[in-house]
C-alpha cells in the first residue's frame, strides 16, 4: 500500500448557507435524486430506453419512457418515497446528521426543521440504517487494531468483560507513519459477548481474510488465527507508535458522543449511532463534503436494499 501521505485534517464539511443555496428548492432536490438514480442518464427500468418526456402530475415530477410509457418518478424507490415531508426540508435532516461532528438528538433536529420529535427520530432511524448499508459495502484490510468497548449503564455489579454493559468492537485500519499510527477506516459493532462466534462473525462481516490483526492479550483474539494473522501486544504504554492507543482513543471518542448528545443509550438504537459515527469517519478524508455521500447512499441503498421506514 502506498505511504500515507496527507496530513490528518479535520472534517472540512459544507456551512447551512451553502447547502441551502445548493438545495433550497424542491426542483434542485429532484434534480440530485435524478442524478444519483441515473448517474449514466436516464435507462427505463422496464425496457432500457433511454428517453422520456417530463409529465408534472402529482408533487414530484414523473418521467415517462417514450417507448412503452411506463412512468416513473425520481423519488421511488428512494429513501425519500413515500414521505409527507417536502424534499428540502429531508434533504436539510441530511444535512444536520451528516455534518454534525458529534451527532445529532431527535429533540434537536425537530426543532432545527420544524417536524415532530417523533418524526425525527423516524428520519434519524432511517438514516442511519443507510449508512448501515453503505458501509457495508466495504472491508477493512491490511493492518488492523481491535478493542472492545463497553457503553452504558451497567445492569449489574459485574466489570470488565463480564460486564451486563453494551458490548462493543471496534476495528481500526491504520498505517504507521513518522512514529504515529493513521487510522483510515474503521468499523464498530453491537457483539452479544466476548465469544469466539461473535468475534468471527465481526471479523467476517468487517475484515478481509489474510489482513494483520493487532489486539490486546485477550486469548479469544486466537480463534481468528485460521484467517488471519493475530499479533497479540501486551505493551499499554500510551507511546505514539502503540496501535492500541489508535483504538482507545475511538472508545473514547465514541463514549464521548454518547455522553454530549444522548440522554440514555437504548440498547436497540446504539449500532445506528456506532454506524453513523464510523460512516462519518470514514468518508472524512473526501473532497465531496459528507451530506453529498449520504445524500448519494439515501438514493442508491434506499433503491436497493433498506427496508421501507415510516417517515
Ligand atoms: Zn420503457
Amino acid at each position: 500500500m502506498a505511504r500515507y501521505k496527507k496530513a490528518y485534517h479535520p472534517l472540512s464539511g459544507m456551512s447551512l448557507l451553502e447547502f441551502q443555496n445548493k438545495y433550497g428548492t424542491e426542483e434542485a432536490c429532484e434534480r440530485v435524486l435524478f442524478r444519483h438514480k441515473w448517474p449514466e442518464g436516464y435507462i427505463c427500468p422496464k425496457c432500457g430506453n433511454k428517453t422520456y418526456y417530463k409529465v408534472r402530475c402529482r408533487r414530484h415530477p414523473m418521467l415517462e419512457c417514450k417507448v412503452c410509457g411506463h412512468q416513473e418518478s425520481p423519488i421511488k424507490g428512494t429513501a425519500f418515497e413515500n414521505s409527507k415531508l417536502p424534499l428540502v426540508k429531508l434533504f436539510l435532516a441530511c444535512f444536520f446528521i451528516a455534518e454534525t461532528k458529534s451527532s445529532i438528538s431527535a429533540v434537536a433536529l425537530a426543532q432545527y426543521i420544524s417536524v415532530s420529535i417523533k418524526t425525527a427520530r423516524n428520519l434519524l432511524r432511517k438514516f442511519r440504517t443507510i449508512m448501515i448499508e453503505a458501509d457495508s459495502h466495504y472491508k477493512l484490510s491490511d493492518k488492523i487494531v481491535l478493542d472492545e468497548g463497553f457503553f452504558g449503564a451497567p445492569k449489574s455489579g459485574k466489570r470488565g468483560r463480564g460486564t451486563a454493559k453494551i458490548k462493543a468492537l471496534f476495528a481500526v485500519q491504520y498505517e504507521p507513519y513518522k512514529g504515529h499510527n493513521v487510522p483510515l477506516r474503521i468499523a464498530i459493532e453491537k457483539i452479544p459477548d466476548f465469544s469466539g462466534n461473535s468475534f468471527k462473525a465481526f471479523a467476517d462481516k468487517n475484515v478481509e481474510s489474510g489482513s494483520i490483526l493487532v489486539a490486546d492479550g485477550y486469548s479469544t483474539y486466537n480463534c481468528l488465527s485460521k484467517n488471519y494473522t493475530v499479533i497479540s501486544i501486551t505493551d499499554t504504554s500510551s507511546d505514539e507508535a502503540n496501535p492500541l492507543k489508535l483504538v482507545h482513543l475511538f472508545i473514547s471518542n465514541v463514549k464521548a458522543m454518547f455522553q454530549g448528545t444522548f440522554h440514555g443509550l437504548g440498547d436497540k438504537r446504539v449500532q445506528g449511532y456506532f454506524s453513523e459515527f464510523a460512516y462519518r469517519f470514514n468518508r472524512r478524508d473526501s473532497k465531496t463534503p459528507i451530506v453529498e455521500h449520504l445524500l448519494r447512499s439515501c438514493v442508491r441503498e434506499g433503491y436497493t436494499t433498506v427496508p421501507e421506514l415510516c417517515i
